[in-house]
């Protein structure tokens, strides 16, 4: 059975590696056969907008789902076999817009942050008056990893950012002063059936995932956060892995962004839970019994950014596990990721800590 991947990043990668062990083959799309997974399974070369290759990956496979879920809706609406696209596409389409994700949230009572959509400088001016200083201009669509979006402190630096930003819709949101940043992933099969992963602490800089500890042992946050997410899993009669980003401030969760697919904030699941979101995502979108979330132990996962460290000194830390994308080493670019598992959440901290110490000493750990 032939599973179709759009986007052959790193996620697409592990979903395939999750996937083979099931007797699953893969066939992936993307601009490149040089990609992480295009190294260790078969690839359509061409872009993401091109109807004919993806209609060809609908007809090839049983079921066809994403690693990058910018794609475009009118393309997949074209398709002919659309019932077997999963995660649904009106989930793709709310994740792709910032404004419609935001309308999301409201309508389903998952707190957000204050927003207001930015098309012209008229509305950033009014914006700024509703939403107040200091806050954050992004674009609608495509941000990830911090692109596409600006920390403004005053009126000034907001015409600043909105010139540079350029001529893309964008939107104007307050400038939450959190304590800390979690995720809670979680799946919901083509049968109904949800489960929820612990919630995840998560650490970034200059908006990237950096580091992430799981699980977080917040029981009060953590029944929200799942709460939260399966309003959204049942609000679209989902299927497959979905992620909710939140900031914690004042001990409330308040929703930045969700993810319609696997998440690097769920890495550490491949090692550190009994059943990996990239299995679960596999099992959900094919209807198959969903398998257990509960955590090994007290798990850290690393991200490995930019350059990669040599492999010897790392497979030294007892119990460390290393994964290497096969990606081009380029500034900002996520490489690899490492994952440690330990007994206590105190021993995982200061194991995390000595790596980081060694990897990223600029990023401190709560
Ligand atoms: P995003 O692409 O929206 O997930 O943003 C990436 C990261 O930038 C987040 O994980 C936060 O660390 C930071 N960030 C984004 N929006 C806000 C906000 N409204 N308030 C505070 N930090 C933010």
């Amino acid at each position: 059975m032939t599973i179709g991947v759009v986007g052959a990043g790193q996620l697409g990668r592990m979903l395939a590696l999750a996937g083979y062990p099931l007797g699953l083959d893969f066939l992936f799309l993307d601009r490149s056969a040089a990609t992480p997974a295009g190294q260790i399974a078969p690839i359509l070369c061409g872009e993401f907008t091109d109807r004919r290759l993806l209609a060809q990956l609908a007809t090839r496979s049983e079921v066809m789902t994403f690693d990058w879920e910018n794609v475009s809706v009118e393309a997949l609406r074209s398709l002919p076999r659309r019932k077997r696209i999963a995660p649904p596409i009106a989930a793709l389409a709310a994740a792709q817009d910032r404004v419609h994700e935001k309308r999301l949230f409201e309508r389903l009572a998952i707190p957000t942050t204050r927003w207001h959509a930015v098309g012209s400088g008229a509305e950033l001016s009014r914006a700024l008056d509703r939403v107040g200083l200091p806050g954050v201009l992004k674009t609608r669509r495509l941000g990830y990893d911090g692109k596409g979006q600006a920390i403004v402190a005053s009126r000034t630096a907001a015409a600043r950012a909105f010139a540079a930003l350029g001529a893309a819709p964008l939107i104007y949101e307050e400038l939450v002063p959190f304590e800390r940043e979690v995720s809670i992933i979680g799946a919901r099969s083509t049968r109904g059936e949800i489960a929820v992963y612990p919630l995840n602490d998560n650490v970034h800089a200059g908006g990237i995932l950096r580091l992430t500890r799981a699980p977080c042992v917040r029981p009060r946050l953590e029944r929200l956060a799942a709460l939260y997410l399966k309003r959204v899993l049942t609000h679209f009669r989902y299927a497959g892995i979905l992620t909710i980003e939140f900031f914690v401030h004042r001990d409330r969760l308040i929703a930045n962004e969700m993810a319609p697919r696997v998440h690097n904030s769920g890495h550490w699941t491949i090692e550190g839970a009994v059943t990996s979101q990239f299995e679960n995502h596999l099992r959900a979108i094919l209807g198959l019994p969903l398998g257990a979330t509960r955590p090994l132990g007290h798990c850290a996962m690393l991200n490995l950014i930019g350059r990669m460290p040599a492999r010897a000194p790392l497979l030294a830390h007892r119990g460390l596990h290393l994964h290497d994308y096969g990606k081009e080493a380029r500034p900002g670019r996520k490489l690899g990721h490492l994952t440690l598992i330990e007994r206590s959440a105190r021993a995982r901290d200061l194991q995390a800590r000595r790596l980081l110490g060694e990897l990223a000493p600029e990023i401190r750990i709560p």
